[in-house]
C-alpha cells in the first residue's frame, strides 16, 4: 500500500515536471493550409503540421500499443496529406480532431501541444516558384557576345541561385574560362574529378569516412 502510495507521488511529480499548468492559459485555433495554428492568449502561436498531428495520435485503436504504449502506426499508415474534417476545443484544453483518413478520431491534450510545440511564432517562407525556363539559356544564342552570356548567367545566378547552360559542351576548362578562370582550390585540388578511377584528384580520401 505505502509502496503504491509512493509511486502515485513520482508520477503526481513526473506529471508536474513535464507538464506546466495551462489552466489560465486560452487558445484558438485556426486551419492553414496544411497546419493548425493555435494561438494562445499571450499572442503566441504555435504550428502543427497535420501530418504530425495525426503521427501523434495517442490512441490505441490503431496507433499505440495498450500494454506498451508504445507507437505502432508509421507514417506509411495514413496519406501525407490527411486533414481534419472536424476539429474541436474543449473548456479543459482537450483538442479533438476527426481526420480524413477513415474517419479517425485523435485527442490531444494541449499541455501535450505546448510542450511539444516545434514551430513557435516562426514565420513561413512561402517556396520559390521556379519554372526551367527561368533558369535556362542557349548558349548557341551568344556566339561571340562573351559579355552578354556572362550577364545572363549572373541575372540567373542572383535571383534563382542556379543557372542551366544548353549547348556548351564539355570542355571543363573552357566553361571555367567563361567565368573569368579563376578557382577556389579545395581539398581534392584544383578540379575534382568525380569518376571512381581517377589519378587527378589531390586526395582520394572521403573527407573523415
Ligand atoms: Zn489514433
Amino acid at each position: 500500500m505505502l509502496k503504491n502510495f509512493i509511486k502515485l507521488k513520482q508520477i503526481q511529480q513526473y506529471f508536474k515536471i513535464s507538464y506546466k499548468h495551462l489552466s489560465n492559459t486560452y487558445f484558438q485555433i485556426e486551419n492553414k493550409s496544411n497546419y493548425l495554428r493555435v494561438k494562445d492568449n499571450n499572442n503566441n502561436y504555435h504550428d502543427f503540421h497535420y501530418f504530425w498531428l495525426r503521427h501523434n495520435c495517442s490512441c490505441f485503436k490503431g496507433c499505440n500499443n495498450a500494454q506498451t504504449k508504445e507507437r505502432t502506426i508509421s507514417t506509411t499508415d495514413f496519406p501525407i496529406d490527411v486533414y481534419p474534417l472536424t476539429q474541436t476545443l474543449s473548456k479543459d484544453n482537450i483538442l479533438t480532431i476527426e481526420w480524413s483518413d477513415a474517419n479517425h478520431v485523435s485527442k490531444f491534450d494541449m499541455n501535450y501541444l505546448i510542450e511539444n510545440s516545434y514551430a513557435k511564432n516562426i514565420t513561413h517562407v512561402n517556396e520559390p516558384i521556379i519554372k526551367l525556363s527561368d533558369v535556362e539559356i542557349d548558349y548557341n544564342k551568344y556566339k561571340t557576345q562573351t559579355l552578354e552570356y556572362f550577364k545572363d548567367c549572373k541575372i540567373r545566378l542572383d535571383t534563382y541561385g542556379s543557372v542551366i547552360v544548353r549547348n556548351r559542351g564539355i570542355d571543363t576548362e573552357a566553361i571555367i574560362q567563361d567565368f573569368g578562370g579563376e578557382l577556389f582550390h579545395s581539398h581534392f585540388g584544383r578540379l575534382e574529378d568525380l569518376k571512381t578511377d581517377n589519378t587527378t584528384n589531390k586526395n582520394t580520401d572521403q573527407l573523415g569516412n
